[in-house]
């Protein structure tokens, strides 16, 4: 700053002069002034008489800038961009007929004309924010109205002119649409000083204000008042200095003003408001100019207008003026608006530093990730567009960057309270706007918090961007409202009236019956979309009503719930649940249709034709749409959920009965429905409606009665309770002798059947768990008591079938009886005789032969008492001739005999190593997150990788993987706070066998392979060598505490081992690799024992939140020997780099398949190579499709599996 001012010392080189005060404007209503001005003219403006326009102006001296083009730009207009500049004819007052030629300019605070386009000082100088209207008058004139004065402009043209209107238009509205004022635009605030000030040349005094950085002058206190000015001096290039008594200068490159107060205290008031107006306004320029010292905060972060003044000091972006005014009207809570110049007091050194740390590049990486181009600024954006966008960026982050974690609370809040601890602020900010918890638990009583945490380790940066954002609002998509609006029509106007039975309305599901004595008997009324009840039908005024538009749920109750026959609910969107009761089912109907009909929209009226018992709105995520929810339409009948889902034309229909999975998250409260082909998440908008949906939905789900196709059903229509039970037996089962024939545990099968009964997608069979004799009678007295039985109403015939004595008639008449049951029987049947028939080839192990079985099956899958064979018979030549009669596939019937003798082959061999109890195939594997809902089953053969296992778990979930989706499967500790990514041919079985209770499998994106990927592809040998910091774990006293510390270490990586020097002075050396074997490193591992996990548990404080966990297990046999210890890089890049190179050495290489997709593909249709974990060796889910699959896998080299194990 001193250099440049330097350059503006005043020089006068050829005195110019220039009009200050026009005639028109003191003619206005001051003759006296005009009249004294004209006749005293000051002794400095003897000589500038020629120049005069007007005999009655006022003028003052010019002085002349050293340069030819005055650095104004730099300094005098450098805050506020102009908005339109050109030359008007300005009509004097008084109705005089001759234009004054003015140089007009306008920008977002002023509009001020002058003598000619080189003028700094102004004639006028009017505050937008003090214009009340513009009007066009025709004849290219426009007026330009005040609270006191109208000001009259011609323009060139009809065209010029409007474009005047316009922008002035647009300046007004700015203002007029801001509810408070920003006090700080108006210069007649905040004054330092004002008074009336004589000014040499002048006779009569100048009402004076010292405001801010700038001096205003004003012809009287009344035009003070309006804010209507002469001109104001921007006081960065002024300098103030005393002259004789009470006079004293304030020059400016471009003119001297020469002042006298009235008296000597006076002048030395003056001069001090003025020398601390200089003062202010430099050092605020110091502020701008060191903000502005980055490159990007030269732009407005919004609009990219040139040096913007202004930013949100919590949102870390610098925007200009006009932006300024719309982040203003977001509210404090989402942005915390400054000034660069006027607010000096904010800018400590430390939040200027985090403005150049993180500024407006680094900030907009983040904010502005994902801008459509339609949707960006530029400088001539309106201001409606600019509230639409920076209300879309800031207060719903729009187009932000979603951070990795987005949405894991847990996750957010411990990546959080590391990072603070390194000097990343870029991470900070992404993580707090995508939720991280500013003043979460750090679980560090000394340290509570995340600014405790940073404070601790010296990130003054961390410390003052966490500060900002203590109270700051989250982004959150306002979506709601936009699409209820698109989607609420009007209703057709639907009219209806009659009696309905009414109680008080509730806030809370009704959980008993309501007596007839609770409802009173009201008058109702329904029209154009208003719901009104009366006392009677005589009344004319209502007891109350109801909106349509604001019914959310409307639910139809079976009958006699309450104490009238027929009852329904309406639920209001402000949580109010209201009863209404009638013992007319046609009236009933009648009101239900209408009353649906006047709030179901009608894009979604197909809904309407159903005879529904729960109809309404509902919001609703899936997988294409997961981070925003959308509206859709639902309707509810019997076991079938039909939506309307928003952007789809048709309604769909979901059969509860039939879905994989179904559960609540109770935090939040969404329903998790798990479909064939998706996965639907409803969500909880509304407490009250959701509960009554949720448990409608869940009974719907569930068994809705006794008969076998009442049950819930598998996707080949099987009951998942039959499925279940023959899995289980068939691979726990198949070599315990007696199988089906032994009794079990009374207690336990009558629990386990009620556990099926209640929900049999939630009852996964465990070995340990329970016992294959348990298992098998559960399945028996299923099918005993189920209704209707197995063979339905033509059970007679079957029996009487046995009596056919010709072998092939009666197989014939099998399968006219078969082809005759009704669907969910036939899948049945068939899967159970399939099941038996397997049960029975074993029977050398099981003892079960064909005749057993038929002993124990037939009375009851007849569901008789046994004395007569007949029904063993059937089921006799069911498993007999059950190629035939159910026209199997016999190549496909020997793969899976097959793949049961690997299982229990398989068995055998495991059979001492395992012991856990808990199940040696069957574990839990969570997708993306460890929730309940989130839980998959899966069996793990030992030859299965990890690729595999992914593609399991997507398979089932139905998720479709694209190449860049780098989807893993994760080791976590969750003990640890470590986690670490398989490695794709990695097995399975060995790592789920050794992981602690602490531990679980996770498959999930990996977000850093692509980068790990690149960064390996760069690279011609894979080593490393660099600093990390090293902590060792110690253990103190054997008492399992440990110490330990970060130290700066020097690492090299090689193909071999993994090297740690203490002394770094010989750097140089250790770079050339002949060199490296000179320099005995200080420790060495090989880097075959070593296992990286991603992560450092955060009470051991690592110094950046890039970390990893490292084991050392030693090899040698006779000395087990294990290490745990850490290492930290500066930066998230440094730690992929190193990750990247110890999987890269560990795995020959091969970190990610070439051919990822196709990988995929063969492993599912025909995997030809050798292992067969590929695929569960009995699938879980039936379908014949899979069973195939899983056969086919192992039929290439069944002996592979042994080699592996
Ligand atoms: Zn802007």
């Amino acid at each position: 700053m001193a250099s440049k001012m330097s350059l503006m010392v005043p020089k006068v080189t050829k005195s110019r002069y220039s009009s200050l005060c026009s005639d028109d404007e003191l003619l206005d209503d001051d003759t006296d002034c005009y009249q004294s001005v004209s006749v005293k003219r000051g002794s400095w403006i003897d000589d500038f008489g020629s120049i005069s326009s007007s005999q009655n102006s006022i003028y003052l001296p010019t002085t002349g800038c050293v340069s030819a083009s005055p650095p104004r730009e730099d300094f005098a207009s450098t805050s506020i961009p102009v908005i339109k500049m050109g030359w008007l004819d300005k009509n004097p007052p008084q109705g005089s007929l001759i234009y004054q030629r003015r140089w007009v300019k306008l920008d977002a605070e002023y509009l001020r004309y002058f003598d000619t386009e080189k003028d700094i000082y102004s004639k006028r100088i009017i505050p937008t924010m003090s214009i009340t209207g513009v009007v066009n008058v025709g004849d290219q004139k426009f007026e330009v109205v005040t609270h006191n004065r109208t000001f009259l402009f011609r323009a060139e043209s009809d065209l010029d002119r409007n474009e005047w209107v316009s922008v002035l238009k647009n300046c007004v509205k700015t203002y007029q649409a801001r509810t408070s004022l920003d006090m700080t635009f108006n210069p007649c605030v905040n004054y330092e000083m004002k008074g009336y000030l004589e000014l040499r040349g002048l006779r009569s005094k100048l009402y004076t204000v010292v405001c801010a950085d700038k001096v205003f002058l004003y012809k009287n206190t009344e035009d003070y008042r309006l804010g209507i000015g002469i001109t104001s001096i921007d006081m960065n290039v002024g300098n103030v200095k005393e002259m004789d008594r009470r006079a004293f200068d304030l020059t400016t490159p471009y003119r001297i003003f020469s002042f006298v107060a009235d008296t000597d205290q006076l002048k030395d008031q003056w001069v001090d408001a003025m020398r601390n107006s200089i003062k202010e306004a430099l050092s605020n320029y110091e502020v701008a100019e060191q903000i502005w010292t980055e490159p990007s905060n030269q732009m407005c972060a919004d609009c990219s207008a040139a040096k913007p003044e202004w930013a949100a000091i919590n949102l870390a972006v610098v925007f200009c003026k006009r932006c300024a005014g719309e982040h203003r009207g977001l509210g404090p809570s989402i942005s915390k608006v400054r000034s660069l110049k006027m607010d000096k007091k904010v800018w400590t050194e430390d939040l200027i530093q985090l403005f150049l740390t993180l500024g407006n590049e680094r900030a907009n990486q983040f904010w502005a990730a994902n801008v459509p181009p339609s949707e960006a600024l530029n400088l001539n954006s309106s201001s409606e567009e600019r509230r639409r966008f920076i209300t879309a960026k800031y207060r719903e982050g729009k187009y932000r960057r979603y951070h990795p974690l987005f949405g894991n609370q847990r996750e957010l809040n411990n990546a959080l309270c590391i990072n603070v601890q390194s000097s990343d602020v870029c991470e900070t900010l992404a993580l707090v706007f995508c939720g991280a918890d500013v003043s979460c638990d750090t679980g560090d009583p000394d340290l509570p918090s995340p600014i405790a945490l940073a404070q601790h380790h010296g990130q003054k940066l961390q410390v003052e961007f966490l500060s900002q954002n203590r109270n700051t609002e989250l982004p959150r998509s306002e979506v709601k409202v936009a699409i209820d609006t698109v989607h609420y029509m009007a209703p057709p106007s639907i009219t209806h009236n009659g009696f309905l039975f009414k109680t008080a309305s509730m806030a809370r599901p009704i959980t008993e019956k309501k007596g007839k004595e609770e409802f009173s008997r009201r008058w109702c009324v329904l029209n154009d979309g208003n719901f009104s009840y009366y006392e009677s039908d005589k009344n004319a005024t209502p007891n109350g009503g109801l909106k349509m538009k604001e019914i959310v749920c409307l639910a139809v109750n079976p009958p006699e719930t309450h104490g009238y026959d027929h009852t329904f609910e309406l639920y209001s969107d402000a949580e109010r649940l209201y009863l209404f009761g009638t013992d007319h089912p046609e009236s009933m109907r009648e009101w239900v249709k209408s009353i649906a009909k006047s709030f179901i929209p009608s894009g979604a009226e197909d809904l309407l034709l159903k005879e529904f018992e729960r109809i309404g709105r509902l919001r609703y995520k899936d997988r294409l749409n997961r981070e925003m929810s959308r509206l859709g339409w639902f309707c509810l009948v019997g076991s079938s959920l039909h939506i309307r889902l928003e952007e789809s034309s048709a309604d769909e229909t979901i059969d509860l009965q039939k879905l994989q999975e179904l559960s609540i998250q109770p935090e939040n409260e969404v329903l998790v429905l798990v479909e064939r082909g998706r996965t639907l998440y409803i969500e909880g908008e509304r407490k009250l409606d959701f509960l009554g949906w949720a448990a409608a939905i869940q009974r719907a789900a569930g068994s809705s009665g006794d008969t076998l196709s009442q049950q819930q059903l598998t996707e080949a229509d099987i009951p998942v309770i039959v499925e279940r039970c023959i899995h289980f037996i068939t691979q726990y089962g198949l070599t315990s002798e007696g199988i089906y024939r032994k009794s079990g545990v009374n207690s336990k099968i009558a629990a386990l059947l009620e556990e099926f009964r209640r929900d049999a997608r939630c009852v996964w069979l465990k070995e340990g768990e329970h016992q294959v004799d348990d298992v098998s009678n559960v399945l028996k007295r299923f099918f005993r008591d189920i209704e209707e039985g197995l063979f339905g109403q033509e059970a007679h015939s079957w029996l009487s079938t046995t009596g056919v004595s010709d072998e092939s008639s009666r197989i014939c008449q099998y399968q006219l009886l078969y082809s005759n049951l009704p669907r969910v029987n036939q899948a049945t049947l068939r899967a159970l005789v399939n099941h038996l028939y397997c049960v029975q080839r074993f029977a050398d192990l099981n003892q079960m032969n064909l005749h057993n079985l038929a002993i124990v099956f037939g009375p009851t899958l007849f569901q008789a008492d046994g004395k007569d064979y007949s029904a063993g018979r059937v089921i006799e030549d069911l498993i007999q001739h059950y190629v035939t009669i159910f026209d199997v596939n016999e190549q496909q019937l020997k793969k899976q005999l097959d793949e049961i003798t690997y299982i229990i082959k398989l068995r055998d061999n495991l059979t001492p190593k395992a012991g856990t109890g808990s199940g040696d195939f069957i574990c839990t594997v969570y997708l993306e997150e460890k929730k309940e809902t989130a839980e998959q089953h899966v069996k793990i053969p030992a030859a299965m990788t990890a690729a595999e296992l992914t593609f399991e778990i997507l398979d089932r979930r139905k998720i479709s993987v694209k190449e860049k989706d780098y989807w893993c499967c994760f080791e976590v500790n969750e003990k640890e706070e470590t986690e670490r990514p398989l490695h794709y041919q990695e097995r399975v079985l060995p790592i789920f066998h050794s992981l602690g209770t602490d531990s679980h499998l996770l498959v999930k994106k990996h977000f850093s392979m692509e980068a790990m990927l690149v960064y390996l592809a760069s690279k011609v040998e894979v080593s490393k060598h660099g600093m990390m910091k090293f902590r060792e774990e110690r253990s103190l006293l054997g008492l399992g505490l440990t110490t330990g510390s970060f130290n700066d270490r020097y690492f090299i990586l090689t193909s071999t081992s993994l090297r740690l020097y203490k002394e770094i002075r010989n750097l140089q050396k250790l770079q050339s690799p002949e060199l490296q074997c000179s320099n005995r490193p200080e420790r060495e591992w090989p880097v075959k024992c070593l296992k990286v996990y991603h992560g450092i548990k955060k009470k051991l404080r690592p110094p950046t939140c890039w970390g990893l966990t490292v084991i050392y297990e030693s090899e040698k046999q006779e000395k087990q020997e294990r290490q745990q210890w850490y290492l930290c890089c500066d930066t998230q890049n440094e730690m992929r780099e190193w990750f990247a190179t110890f999987m890269s050495i560990q795995n020959g290489g091969r970190v990610w398949p070439a051919e990822w997709l196709k990988s995929r593909a063969t492993s599912r249709s025909a995997p030809l190579d050798a292992r067969f974990g590929n695929v569960s060796l009995i699938p879980l889910r039936g379908s014949e499709n899979e069973m195939r699959n899983s056969v086919a896998a192992f039929t290439a080299d069944p002996l592979a599996l042994f080699r592996n194990v």
